[in-house]
């Protein structure tokens, strides 16, 4: 795959071109305390992904610089992770503990340097004589220490003589400097504990701040990418390695967002609470967002470095939403993988007409021509249908089996409901139908219309599997703890039906179960005596706000196959329409789904397509706000045409006006019939782009609100969304979202 550029790349390229650096090298330093989570994929996609893009290498680096909290479980499943997501680090795996001896000259050399010292302040009192933002901090009273006595302190640290606490090292630079880390940081502390590498030999160990930028040098590192939270140990990265003189091509320090997604925790020491108290089974329950979580639950290394590369490399943290990583995997295995039926919950029926069997030949991949395959389903008098596949009292919508209405069998053929048998309670047990023998798929001369097509397994040839249904282990969007957790995270059916060719087949090992979604073979778990399959994700995102855009769907003229909670099988050529649009044309899913299984907004949209080849954007306004206006009047009442809402997205693509203000026009065309062009010139109503005419603007908005410039100054990053907005508002939606939020960034910052 190709990965996007992006400011990272830029100055790998700027810093070759200018021949600051012959090779890049770069490194992906994890500490080894716990499993590696979504965001160290992140990492691990951006220093590999540069390294073997730039020919250069990238390195493994443990960073075992805390040794009550590392093992070596966690070093064997870093390495795991980075083999699995499919790169190769360069030589062995490294370890900071490797370069324990020489990070501890280097320390030596700083005290005979005068750049520091051991300080014999307790903590707390360290803390007060740090200072605070406003205030200058002072200098221990142990900072007038001579050369000698601070190495031999420092020796006898070394030796071990001292408990925990008593001394630390510390670089003498500048306790009044603005930047607090700078405040004449930590170099050293004392830890009499055993390291699961160097076992006893070390009484201190460095601290990162030290530890890292010495680690970087000594292997040669060019460029050492880490995330946003180390912007302001970047200074001391650089004093390090100047004041040692470590300069002739030393590495430079750059920093990315970190990548956070909702509904989940993503800290290793977050993770670890859950995965020592118990909520969850092990670091690699497909509930975690750990990269054996994913790799257990179905995930392909494909759709997880997808989702890295679609999250792209900014300055600024955001959240990503769940739904797009869920996107990412769905993308990848819709045309890859065998497409099966399995009856989760079974409710029996019995064809009172037919007798004995028969094998039916059905594609695995019916909706993938080139690819080859098909299984024989078996088939005979008796059935399991899904209980949700029959309703007796069926609400408006309902297309599947009724007592008044036919449904067709996936790949079989169409059946009708004669009876139905309850037990005591009241409860359907089981279904007495008939099943027409002209209706065969593919050759069906029966005349009945169904709506829709259900899955099914033949009763006496069936396996009986276990099913894991996974769901987000918290509830909230941004959980605080575990009284967060969705207590439906997992859902166990222990007796699912599913045809015998998956199991005896073996086609695959990720299968999409037709309607339900995918699924993958336990790699844990799975047994022949006892298979068992965990779901991947639906079919369609069931959560969320995307879900809201399906709401043309629902429209009564416009006839639609969308019920809540279900995707009805698509027909032959909507299903064409939908790979086509997803794969050809980039659309998601869900605007792919609307588009093509309604007539009338495909036709609209393909001729406007034929005006201006521009499918992403144009998808969205036919789907947005054409949609709604078809709900009411047919194509031949609309004031405007296909050709015009082409040339309005055409002014979007030209960046003449932004997607707020196209919604804006949108209406007047409705109204009135103008073209676009007309309109946003009569109203004004052209983008501003300009920096030149958006700053005095920003000012103006600033300099009215003091309070929330504070607040955000304090660290409530929050409120940059405050801001931006009301610059947008200032001007009447007109200023260029992506211009404003950069500047108010920048001069907030
Ligand atoms: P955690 O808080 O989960 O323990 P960490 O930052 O302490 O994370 P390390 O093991 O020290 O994790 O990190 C290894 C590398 O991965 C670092 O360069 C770090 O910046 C990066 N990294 C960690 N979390 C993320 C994230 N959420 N997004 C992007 N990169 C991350
Ligand atoms: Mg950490």
């Amino acid at each position: 795959m190709s990965e996007s550029k992006n400011f990272l790349r830029t100055i790998v390229e700027e810093d070759l071109k200018s021949g600051k650096n012959k090779e890049i090298v770069t490194r992906f330093p994890p500490e080894p305390n716990g499993f590696p989570h979504i965001g160290h994929a992140k990492s691990i996609f951006i220093n590999f992904g540069i390294a073997r893009d730039y020919n250069g290498h990238c390195n493994l680096r443990m960073d075992d610089t805390n040794p009550t909290k590392e093992d070596t479980k966690y070093v064997e499943a870093l390495k795991d992770a980075v083999e699995w997501l499919g790169y190769e680090w360069d030589g062995k795996v490294r370890f900071t503990s490797d370069y324990f001896s020489q990070i501890h000259d280097y320390a030596v050399e700083l005290i005979k340097m005068g750049k520091a010292y051991v300080d014999s302040t307790d903590e707390e009192e360290m803390r007060e004589l740090r200072g605070t933002v406003t205030e200058a901090g002072k200098r221990s009273k142990y900072a007038k220490r001579s050369i000698k006595e601070n190495l031999e302190l420092f020796e006898r640290m070394k030796k071990g003589e001292f408990k925990d606490g008593e001394h630390v090292l510390r670089a003498k630079i500048d306790m009044s400097a603005a930047n607090m880390k700078m405040r004449d940081p930590l170099m050293y502390r004392i830890r009499n504990v055993h390291h699961f590498r160097t076992g006893d030999a070390w009484a201190i160990y460095p601290m990162y701040d030290f530890a890292h930028c010495l680690s970087d040098y000594i292997e040669g590192v060019s460029h050492s990418i880490c995330t946003l939270e180390f912007e302001n140990n970047r200074d001391i990265y650089n004093w390090v390695l100047d004041t040692l003189g470590l300069t002739p091509s030393r590495p430079y320090q750059h920093e990315f967002a970190r990548l956070g997604i909702n509904y989940t925790v993503m800290s290793k020491r977050k993770l670890l609470e859950l995965v020592e108290g118990g909520q969850v089974d092990g670091w690699d329950d497909p509930r975690l967002p750990t990269i054996a979580g994913y790799k257990r639950k179905g995930y392909t290394p494909a759709s997880i470095l997808n989702f890295c590369d679609s999250v792209g490399v900014a300055k600024a943290n955001s959240m990503v939403d769940v739904s797009q990583l869920e996107f990412c995997i769905r993308d990848d295995l819709n045309k890859k993988v065998p497409r099966v039926m399995c009856v989760l919950d079974p409710l029996k029926v019995t064809l009172i007409n037919y007798e004995g069997s028969e094998e039916i030949n059905a594609p695995y991949y019916p909706h993938d021509v080139p690819k080859e395959g098909e299984r024989k389903l078996p088939f005979s008098s008796e059935i399991y249908i899904e209980r949700d596949d029959f309703n007796e009292n069926p609400p408006k919508g309902y297309f599947r089996l009724t007592p008044e209405q036919p449904v067709r069998l996936r790949h079989g053929y169409i059946i009708t409901c004669k009876e139905v048998i309850k037990d005591e309670n009241g409860n359907s047990i089981e279904i007495k139908a008939e099943y027409s023998p002209e209706s065969k798929s593919g050759s069906d001369t029966s005349g009945i219309k169904v709506k829709s097509a259900i899955h099914w397994v033949d009763a006496t040839t069936a396996k009986t599997v276990e099913v894991r249904l996974y769901d987000r282990l918290f509830s909230k969007e941004a959980p605080e703890g575990v009284d967060d957790l969705n207590p439906d995270s997992l859902k166990v059916i222990k007796n699912a039906l599913i045809e015998p060719a998956v199991i005896t087949d073996k086609p695959d090992e990720r299968f999409q179960f037709e309607r339900q979604g995918y699924f993958y073979a336990d790699p844990v778990d799975y047994t022949d005596a006892k298979p068992v399959f965990n779901k991947i994700v639906g079919l369609k995102d069931s959560w969320g706000k995307k879900t809201k855009i399906a709401e043309p769907a629902k429209k009564p003229q416009v006839k639609k196959v969308q019920v809540d909670g279900e995707v009805v099988a698509m027909s032959e050529e909507e299903q064409a329409r939908f790979d086509k649009y997803t794969t050809e044309f980039g659309l998601n899913s869900e605007v792919a789904n609307i588009l093509a299984r309604d007539e009338q907004l495909t036709s609209f949209f393909e001729d406007a397509l034929a005006v201006l080849n521009s499918p992403i954007n144009l998808a969205n306004i036919v789907v947005g706000e054409v949609a709604r206006e078809l709900k009411e009047k047919q194509v031949d009442e609309l004031k405007f045409t296909a050709k015009q809402i082409a040339e309005l997205v055409k002014l979007i693509d030209d960046k003449t006006i932004s997607n707020k203000i196209a919604k804006q026009v949108f209406e007047e065309m409705v109204k009135s019939g103008d073209n676009s062009s007309k309109i946003v010139k009569a109203k004004g109503l052209v983008q501003i782009s300009d920096p030149a005419v958006i700053s005095p603007i920003i000012d103006e908005v600033i300099a009215k609100n003091p309070d929330n410039v504070a607040k955000f100054k304090a660290g409530n990053t929050k409120l940059l969304g405050f801001f931006v907005g009301q610059v947008l508002k200032a001007t009447g939606g007109k200023a260029n979202p992506k211009v404003v939020n950069q500047l108010v960034h920048e001069k907030l910052k």
